[in-house]
Protein backbone atom coordinates (compact mmCIF):
# COMPACT_ATOMS: atom_id res chain seq x y z
CA UNK A 1 0.00 0.00 0.00
CA UNK A 2 1.40 3.57 -0.71
CA UNK A 3 1.42 6.03 2.08
CA UNK A 4 -0.61 8.65 2.64
CA UNK A 5 1.39 12.02 3.98
CA UNK A 6 -1.26 14.08 3.73
CA UNK A 7 -5.08 14.16 3.93
CA UNK A 8 -7.31 16.50 3.55
CA UNK A 9 -11.17 15.68 4.23
CA UNK A 10 -13.87 17.93 3.64
CA UNK A 11 -12.19 21.04 3.26
CA UNK A 12 -14.09 24.15 2.81
CA UNK A 13 -12.85 27.67 2.29
CA UNK A 14 -15.84 30.60 2.32
CA UNK A 15 -15.20 34.24 0.93
CA UNK A 16 -18.47 36.06 1.87
CA UNK A 17 -21.16 34.12 -0.18
CA UNK A 18 -18.62 32.24 -2.48
CA UNK A 19 -17.17 28.60 -1.52
CA UNK A 20 -13.88 29.17 -3.25
CA UNK A 21 -13.41 25.23 -1.87
CA UNK A 22 -16.04 23.16 -1.49
CA UNK A 23 -15.88 19.89 0.69
CA UNK A 24 -12.85 18.93 -1.31
CA UNK A 25 -11.32 15.53 -0.12
CA UNK A 26 -8.13 14.17 -1.45
CA UNK A 27 -4.84 12.54 -0.34
CA UNK A 28 -1.44 12.65 -1.53
CA UNK A 29 0.89 9.54 -1.60
CA UNK A 30 4.67 9.22 -1.42
CA UNK A 31 6.11 8.76 -4.61
CA UNK A 32 3.14 9.82 -6.65
CA UNK A 33 2.02 13.13 -8.18
CA UNK A 34 -1.51 14.14 -7.91
CA UNK A 35 -2.22 16.75 -10.44
CA UNK A 36 -5.03 19.00 -10.03
CA UNK A 37 -6.67 20.91 -12.84
CA UNK A 38 -9.93 23.45 -13.61
CA UNK A 39 -10.22 26.59 -14.84
CA UNK A 40 -9.38 29.77 -13.70
CA UNK A 41 -11.53 30.56 -10.35
CA UNK A 42 -11.79 27.15 -9.70
CA UNK A 43 -10.14 26.82 -6.24
CA UNK A 44 -6.69 25.61 -7.07
CA UNK A 45 -5.15 28.35 -5.20
CA UNK A 46 -7.30 28.37 -2.47
CA UNK A 47 -6.73 24.53 -2.08
CA UNK A 48 -3.07 24.88 -2.03
CA UNK A 49 -3.26 27.83 0.30
CA UNK A 50 -5.68 25.71 2.46
CA UNK A 51 -3.29 22.87 2.86
CA UNK A 52 -0.43 24.76 3.28
CA UNK A 53 -1.63 26.58 6.19
CA UNK A 54 -1.69 29.89 4.70
CA UNK A 55 -5.57 30.21 4.99
CA UNK A 56 -7.27 28.75 7.49
CA UNK A 57 -10.62 26.31 6.57
CA UNK A 58 -14.28 27.36 7.05
CA UNK A 59 -14.76 23.23 7.75
CA UNK A 60 -12.96 20.19 6.52
CA UNK A 61 -9.50 18.83 8.21
CA UNK A 62 -5.79 18.56 7.06
CA UNK A 63 -3.49 15.80 8.60
CA UNK A 64 0.18 15.67 7.69
CA UNK A 65 1.84 12.28 8.11
CA UNK A 66 -0.76 11.08 10.37
CA UNK A 67 -1.29 14.49 12.61
CA UNK A 68 -3.91 16.97 12.34
CA UNK A 69 -1.88 19.87 11.68
CA UNK A 70 -5.52 22.08 10.76
CA UNK A 71 -5.53 25.72 11.30
CA UNK A 72 -1.85 25.45 12.25
CA UNK A 73 0.43 28.58 10.89
CA UNK A 74 2.69 28.11 7.99
CA UNK A 75 5.72 28.08 9.42
CA UNK A 76 4.67 25.11 11.68
CA UNK A 77 3.07 23.16 8.92
CA UNK A 78 6.57 23.63 6.78
CA UNK A 79 8.50 22.42 9.88
CA UNK A 80 6.41 19.31 9.72
CA UNK A 81 7.38 18.87 6.29
CA UNK A 82 5.23 20.22 3.76
CA UNK A 83 6.93 22.60 1.41
CA UNK A 84 5.19 24.65 -1.54
CA UNK A 85 5.70 27.05 -4.32
CA UNK A 86 3.44 29.96 -5.37
CA UNK A 87 1.81 30.77 -8.51
CA UNK A 88 3.26 34.36 -8.21
CA UNK A 89 7.02 34.52 -7.62
CA UNK A 90 8.86 34.96 -3.94
CA UNK A 91 12.19 34.87 -5.43
CA UNK A 92 14.57 38.03 -4.34
CA UNK A 93 15.77 39.10 -7.31
CA UNK A 94 18.59 41.19 -6.29
CA UNK A 95 20.32 37.56 -4.46
CA UNK A 96 22.06 35.14 -5.86
CA UNK A 97 20.50 31.71 -6.87
CA UNK A 98 23.00 30.78 -3.90
CA UNK A 99 21.61 33.32 -1.20
CA UNK A 100 17.79 32.73 -2.16
CA UNK A 101 18.31 29.25 -1.78
CA UNK A 102 20.36 29.50 0.96
CA UNK A 103 17.58 31.73 3.02
CA UNK A 104 14.83 29.63 2.15
CA UNK A 105 17.22 26.62 3.87
CA UNK A 106 17.83 28.87 6.61
CA UNK A 107 13.96 29.73 6.91
CA UNK A 108 13.26 25.94 8.23
CA UNK A 109 15.37 26.85 11.63
CA UNK A 110 14.25 28.31 14.10
CA UNK A 111 16.58 31.36 14.34
CA UNK A 112 15.78 32.39 11.12
CA UNK A 113 16.08 36.15 11.63
CA UNK A 114 19.71 35.48 12.46
CA UNK A 115 20.33 33.89 8.95
CA UNK A 116 22.94 36.45 7.59
CA UNK A 117 25.36 35.56 10.60
CA UNK A 118 25.14 32.18 10.62
CA UNK A 119 25.68 31.97 6.49
CA UNK A 120 29.09 31.59 6.76
CA UNK A 121 29.07 28.55 8.69
CA UNK A 122 29.12 25.19 7.35
CA UNK A 123 25.49 24.06 9.07
CA UNK A 124 23.04 21.50 8.30
CA UNK A 125 20.85 24.51 6.34
CA UNK A 126 23.50 24.99 4.23
CA UNK A 127 24.12 20.46 3.62
CA UNK A 128 20.11 21.39 2.67
CA UNK A 129 20.85 24.38 0.40
CA UNK A 130 23.75 22.31 -1.70
CA UNK A 131 21.63 19.46 -1.70
CA UNK A 132 18.69 21.39 -3.22
CA UNK A 133 20.97 23.33 -5.34
CA UNK A 134 21.88 20.26 -7.21
CA UNK A 135 18.86 18.56 -7.23
CA UNK A 136 17.17 21.73 -8.83
CA UNK A 137 20.09 21.61 -11.68
CA UNK A 138 21.07 25.08 -10.64
CA UNK A 139 24.85 24.58 -10.39
CA UNK A 140 26.07 26.03 -13.41
CA UNK A 141 24.10 29.65 -12.08
CA UNK A 142 24.91 29.20 -8.04
CA UNK A 143 26.49 33.04 -7.95
CA UNK A 144 24.11 34.32 -10.61
CA UNK A 145 21.94 36.74 -9.41
CA UNK A 146 18.07 35.66 -9.54
CA UNK A 147 17.76 38.63 -11.82
CA UNK A 148 20.20 37.26 -14.56
CA UNK A 149 18.84 33.96 -15.09
CA UNK A 150 16.12 32.57 -17.35
CA UNK A 151 12.19 32.43 -16.26
CA UNK A 152 12.57 28.82 -16.56
CA UNK A 153 15.28 28.99 -14.32
CA UNK A 154 13.47 31.39 -12.11
CA UNK A 155 11.00 28.57 -12.13
CA UNK A 156 13.51 25.96 -10.86
CA UNK A 157 14.65 28.19 -8.37
CA UNK A 158 11.25 28.63 -6.97
CA UNK A 159 11.37 24.41 -6.50
CA UNK A 160 14.78 24.91 -5.03
CA UNK A 161 13.60 27.03 -2.23
CA UNK A 162 10.77 24.72 -1.62
CA UNK A 163 13.54 21.57 -1.28
CA UNK A 164 16.10 23.79 0.91
CA UNK A 165 13.35 23.22 3.72
CA UNK A 166 13.47 19.06 3.30
CA UNK A 167 9.79 18.53 2.49
CA UNK A 168 8.32 15.17 2.59
CA UNK A 169 5.25 16.93 0.65
CA UNK A 170 5.49 19.06 -2.16
CA UNK A 171 2.43 21.21 -3.18
CA UNK A 172 3.25 23.08 -7.03
CA UNK A 173 1.08 25.90 -8.16
CA UNK A 174 1.83 26.40 -12.41
CA UNK A 175 5.25 25.57 -12.13
CA UNK A 176 5.15 25.76 -15.61
CA UNK A 177 3.69 29.28 -16.52
CA UNK A 178 4.99 31.45 -18.67
CA UNK A 179 7.41 28.24 -20.19
CA UNK A 180 8.42 27.81 -23.57
CA UNK A 181 8.88 24.24 -24.93
CA UNK A 182 12.35 23.46 -24.00
CA UNK A 183 12.14 24.79 -20.49
CA UNK A 184 8.45 22.83 -20.09
CA UNK A 185 10.43 19.54 -20.78
CA UNK A 186 13.14 20.70 -18.48
CA UNK A 187 10.91 21.88 -16.15
CA UNK A 188 8.77 17.78 -16.09
CA UNK A 189 12.31 16.11 -16.05
CA UNK A 190 12.69 17.91 -12.62
CA UNK A 191 9.18 17.15 -11.48
CA UNK A 192 9.99 13.43 -12.35
CA UNK A 193 13.38 13.48 -10.46
CA UNK A 194 11.07 14.99 -7.59
CA UNK A 195 8.50 12.11 -7.56
CA UNK A 196 10.99 9.80 -5.88
CA UNK A 197 11.17 10.39 -2.14
CA UNK A 198 8.03 12.76 -1.79
CA UNK A 199 4.59 13.10 -2.18
CA UNK A 200 3.48 16.06 -4.73
CA UNK A 201 0.29 17.89 -5.72
CA UNK A 202 0.97 19.95 -9.15
CA UNK A 203 -1.72 22.50 -9.79
CA UNK A 204 -0.84 23.02 -13.43
CA UNK A 205 -2.95 24.37 -16.43
CA UNK A 206 0.05 22.54 -18.99
CA UNK A 207 -2.24 19.48 -20.18
CA UNK A 208 0.56 17.71 -21.76
CA UNK A 209 3.10 18.06 -18.79
CA UNK A 210 -0.03 17.14 -16.29
CA UNK A 211 -0.61 14.08 -18.59
CA UNK A 212 3.46 12.92 -18.47
CA UNK A 213 3.12 13.34 -15.10
CA UNK A 214 0.42 12.73 -12.92
CA UNK A 215 -0.39 9.07 -11.36
CA UNK A 216 -3.68 10.29 -10.08
CA UNK A 217 -5.94 13.08 -11.43
CA UNK A 218 -8.35 15.71 -9.63
CA UNK A 219 -10.64 18.04 -11.81
CA UNK A 220 -11.67 21.22 -10.04
CA UNK A 221 -14.63 23.02 -11.24
CA UNK A 222 -16.37 26.28 -8.73
CA UNK A 223 -14.53 24.97 -5.89
CA UNK A 224 -15.77 21.39 -6.38
CA UNK A 225 -14.20 17.87 -7.15
CA UNK A 226 -16.37 17.03 -10.24
CA UNK A 227 -13.65 14.04 -10.97
CA UNK A 228 -10.85 12.17 -9.30
CA UNK A 229 -8.93 8.56 -10.80
CA UNK A 230 -6.23 7.98 -12.63
CA UNK A 231 -5.53 9.90 -16.22
CA UNK A 232 -6.96 7.43 -18.33
CA UNK A 233 -10.51 7.36 -15.84
CA UNK A 234 -10.61 11.29 -15.71
CA UNK A 235 -9.83 11.61 -19.51
CA UNK A 236 -12.95 8.84 -20.09
CA UNK A 237 -15.41 10.93 -17.86
CA UNK A 238 -17.87 12.53 -20.52
CA UNK A 239 -18.55 15.36 -17.57
CA UNK A 240 -15.22 15.89 -17.84
CA UNK A 241 -14.89 16.56 -21.03
CA UNK A 242 -17.62 18.70 -21.14
CA UNK A 243 -16.86 20.75 -18.32
CA UNK A 244 -12.99 21.22 -18.99
CA UNK A 245 -10.71 19.09 -20.95
CA UNK A 246 -13.20 19.30 -24.08
CA UNK A 247 -13.02 23.27 -23.86
CA UNK A 248 -9.24 23.00 -23.33
CA UNK A 249 -8.59 20.48 -26.42
CA UNK A 250 -10.71 23.53 -28.57
CA UNK A 251 -8.25 26.31 -27.73
CA UNK A 252 -5.03 23.57 -28.05
P1 LIG B 1 -7.71 29.07 -9.25
O1 LIG B 1 -6.37 29.00 -8.59
O2 LIG B 1 -8.31 27.74 -9.55
O3 LIG B 1 -7.70 29.95 -10.48
P2 LIG B 1 -8.50 30.56 -6.90
O4 LIG B 1 -8.35 29.61 -5.76
O5 LIG B 1 -7.45 31.58 -7.07
O6 LIG B 1 -8.75 29.76 -8.24
O7 LIG B 1 -9.87 31.33 -6.72
C1 LIG B 1 -11.10 30.65 -6.50
C2 LIG B 1 -12.20 31.68 -6.27
O8 LIG B 1 -12.01 32.29 -5.00
C3 LIG B 1 -12.23 32.80 -7.29
O9 LIG B 1 -13.57 33.15 -7.54
C4 LIG B 1 -11.49 33.92 -6.58
O10 LIG B 1 -11.90 35.18 -7.06
C5 LIG B 1 -11.90 33.71 -5.14
N1 LIG B 1 -10.89 34.14 -4.17
C6 LIG B 1 -9.61 33.67 -4.07
N2 LIG B 1 -8.95 34.25 -3.05
C7 LIG B 1 -9.83 35.14 -2.49
C8 LIG B 1 -9.77 36.06 -1.40
N3 LIG B 1 -8.65 36.18 -0.66
N4 LIG B 1 -10.88 36.79 -1.11
C9 LIG B 1 -11.99 36.66 -1.84
N5 LIG B 1 -12.15 35.80 -2.88
C10 LIG B 1 -11.08 35.06 -3.22
MG1 LIG C 1 -4.50 29.68 -9.21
Amino acid sequence: MPEVLLAARGLTKRFGGLAAVNDVTLDLWRDRIHAVIGPNGAGKSTLTNLLSGDLPPTAGTVSLGGQDVTGWPPEKISRGGLGRSYQKTNIFLPFTVWENIRLAAQSRTPRAAHWLQLASKVSPANERAQRALELAGLQARRDFLASAISHGEQRQLEIAMTLATDPQVLLLDEPLAGMGTAEAERMVELLLRLKKDHAMMLVEHDMDAVFALADHLTVMVNGQVIASGTPAEVRADAGVQSAYLGEEAGHG
